[in-house]
């Protein structure tokens, strides 16, 4: 018999408008076998089905909404829903080969990421459902796009909430060690089983294209760079230098591969250092280089909640100093994928950073996360990525 979980009165409405979680405070009773990743029916307190979806004992997000009908969930279910992730991006992305082809819950996949190289597929499996159904995910992710190969990059932090393991591995086909992909017309090596995250961020092409218009005959900081993508774009977009700078080595021995790749090495160099130091570096100082574009794109500042102020504080000081260091008129291009720094915050965020550079600036662009990363507007969790252009005023 299939499991129900009983909601306590009156919590089903987050639900009913269309967010697809429930936390573990929100349930009255559990009836039947308690098997974490099973998929279990949803009651409200009056016995009203709700739908049925993945159940995670040992999570806080204790269920996550996979469908409002009673129907099985079988292997066409699955292949249905992957489709559909792939047609949106059909119509929205029109031909990109290597971008992000199922986020989430945004995709109607409570936990499932996946990002396509070319023909290779890199897969985050961050719910327990989705786990346990990982060899039919699997089976409808090679029906949909008949990849070479599929790799799991389960090393997410996001796993540990769930109670699941750190691993990844090859999941079927060859999965090469190192590819290559193309963004825009601008060429990019990627470490599939070796990069952070799945090997490239997707979520900010759009904002590297943004910016890449304002690049030509400037000069760019690109602090946080990874592989040097918005490098790339600028340098491909005629800036007159780019310089990155990161405390990965290997980051920067790819970005320094990209720029070879792209016939602009002789405008790009790398700088490995800890970005906090680089801006607070007394020699740094005393050079007084100035730079035209400055790119901030650090990790999440803000890990969790309990970490609001720490984290806010970190980006205040960041961005002033990044402020600090622009040429009269300059732009910076700044970034925060803290799901936990609201888009509220991070225009705060930005105000005291000018107060402390002392410094007047102009919004001259807001963005967020691509298209290939679509908000779900009922759930604003999907929201993450913040992206503004500022460009600061003489005065
Ligand atoms: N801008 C990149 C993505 C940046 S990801 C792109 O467009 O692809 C964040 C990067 O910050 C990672 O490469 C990581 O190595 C680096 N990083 C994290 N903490 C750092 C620190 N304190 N100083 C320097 N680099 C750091």
């Amino acid at each position: 018999m299939t499991t129900k979980l009983i909601l306590r009165k009156n919590e089903e409405h987050r639900l009913l408008s269309g967010h697809l979680w429930i936390f573990s405070n929100e349930i009255a009773g559990i009836e039947g076998e308690q098997i974490k990743g099973d998929i279990v029916e949803l009651y409200s307190a009056g016995r009203q089905f709700l739908g049925q979806g993945f159940f995670n004992p040992s999570s806080l997000i204790i269920f996550r909404l996979l469908t409002r009908a009673r129907d099985a969930i079988t292997p066409e279910f699955w292949t249905e829903r992957i489709r559909s992730a792939a047609d949106y991006r059909s119509k929205i992305m029109g031909g990109q080969k290597s971008l992000r082809v199922v986020f989430g819950e945004s995709d109607n996949l409570p936990g499932l990421i996946v990002d396509k190289y070319a023909d290779v597929l890199s897969v985050q499996f961050l719910s327990a459902g989705m786990e346990l159904n990982s060899d039919a995910v699997v089976a409808a992710l090679r029906r949909v796009f008949n990849p070479a190969g599929i790799i799991a990059r389960n090393d997410s932090s996001l796993r540990v909430l769930e109670g699941l393991e750190q691993t990844s591995g090859v999941l079927w086909g060859d999965v090469p060690t190192e590819l290559e992909i193309e963004q825009d017309g601008i060429r990019f090596n990627v470490h599939p089983s070796a990069g952070q995250k799945t090997g490239f961020f997707f979520d900010q092409r759009e904002n590297r294209r943004a910016l890449a218009q304002y690049c030509a005959g400037k000069t760019l900081l690109d602090v946080f760079s990874y592989t040097g993508s918005f490098s790339m774009y600028a340098l491909k977009n005629g800036a007159a230098k780019a310089v990155a700078v990161d405390s990965s080595e290997q980051a920067l021995e790819a970005a320094s591969c990209n720029a070879r790749l792209n016939g602009v090495a002789d405008r790009f160099s790398a700088v490995k250092a800890d970005c906090f130091d680089f801006f607070s570096d007394e020699n740094e100082k005393a050079s007084g280089e100035k730079y035209d574009i400055i790119v901030l794109d650090p990790p999440a500042l803000v890990k969790n909640k309990k970490h609001l102020q720490a984290g806010f504080r970190a980006y205040v000081k960041l961005n002033a100093a990044a402020l600090s260091r622009l040429s009269p008129g300059g732009l910076l291009a700044t970034s925060s994928c803290s799901h936990h720094l609201s888009p509220a915050d991070f225009r705060v965020m930005l105000m005291q950073a000018a107060g402390k550079a002392r410094k007047m600036v102009r919004l001259v662009e807001q963005r967020s996360q691509g298209r290939d990363h679509p908000v779900l507007v009922s759930m604003p969790e999907t929201e993450y990525l913040k992206f503004a252009i500022l460009s600061t005023l003489l005065s």
